[in-house]
């Protein structure tokens, strides 16, 4: 059967002793009721999966003993940042969930002309949250980073770390993904920005376009803003090589 996995912060490993607290040992004590002896994989975020026995279960936290120590397998060769303009309601937590999900390695949360949400207080910590919650279920050992807010103006200090930079605009009719992406010889570091629902100004188009980025369609259709980042990252993904197996 396979082995229960459990992610938590580099800090509860020390020498091989990793101590699990919180809503973690909550669902290893209570919900799954694992027992002492028994084997789990924990993350750390660090790259490796730590093969563990459990060797005390108290009501506050569990203590595991570090068996063995693996490569992960499941983290993203190729990098891919998205900027991602701040959506309303559950949107965002749906959309890092989703690129978790597909390898995905950081989202920055974007303001712009036509961001009607700020995504309430403690928008980046709670999606880190929901970053991390779901790294169990594919299996990475490195969580999507959930880095704080910028506006659209700045993000284009970063442009000359990516190989390419992709811009979802959903008023280009002539450039796609794929002529992109194959332009790169071997992408290492890629980035995508996709609007908010109110989409995109042209003057900032203009402005992310003569620092490098390259708009592109993803079709006739117009998708909304979460289904945009979710059909992307997928895309992405699959054109460089991820979804080799
Ligand atoms: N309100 C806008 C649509 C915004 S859709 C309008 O009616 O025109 C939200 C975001 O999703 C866009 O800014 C873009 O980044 C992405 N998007 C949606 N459909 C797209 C398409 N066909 N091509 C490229 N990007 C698209």
């Amino acid at each position: 059967m396979e082995l229960k996995r459990f992610f938590v912060d580099k800090s509860n490993l020390i020498g091989d002793t990793i101590t699990i607290t919180d809503v973690e040992h909550n669902h290893l004590a209570n919900v799954l009721r694992l027992k002492v002896g028994s084997s789990v994989i924990v993350v750390v975020g660090d790259g490796y999966d730590y093969q563990c026995e459990i060797v005390d279960i108290s009501k506050k936290s569990s203590t595991l003993r570090v068996i063995s120590k693996s490569q992960n397998i499941y983290d993203p060769q190729v990098r891919v940042t998205f900027y991602q303009g701040i959506l309303k309601g559950d949107h965002m937590p749906l959309v890092v969930q989703k690129l978790n999900e597909l390898g995905i390695s950081r989202i920055v949360p974007m303001t712009s002309k036509y961001t009607v949400a700020l995504g309430g207080k403690n928008l980046v910590s709670k999606l880190q949250a929901t970053s991390n919650q779901s790294v169990k279920q594919c299996r990475r050992s490195t969580p999507l980073v959930v880095d704080d807010i910028m506006d659209i103006k700045d993000i284009v200090k970063e442009f000359d770390s990516y190989d390419a930079v992709i811009l979802c605009y959903e008023r280009e009719n002539a450039t796609t993904m794929q002529s992109v992406i194959s332009s790169v010889k071997k992408p290492q570091n890629i980035a995508v920005i996709i609007g908010p629902e109110g989409g995109f100004d042209e003057s900032e188009v203009d402005i992310l376009v003569d620092s490098g980025a390259v708009s592109v369609s993803m079709g006739k259709r117009i998708l909304r803003a979460e289904t945009a980042a979710i059909a992307m990252a997928s895309a992405v993904m699959y054109s460089v090589g991820e979804w080799d197996i």
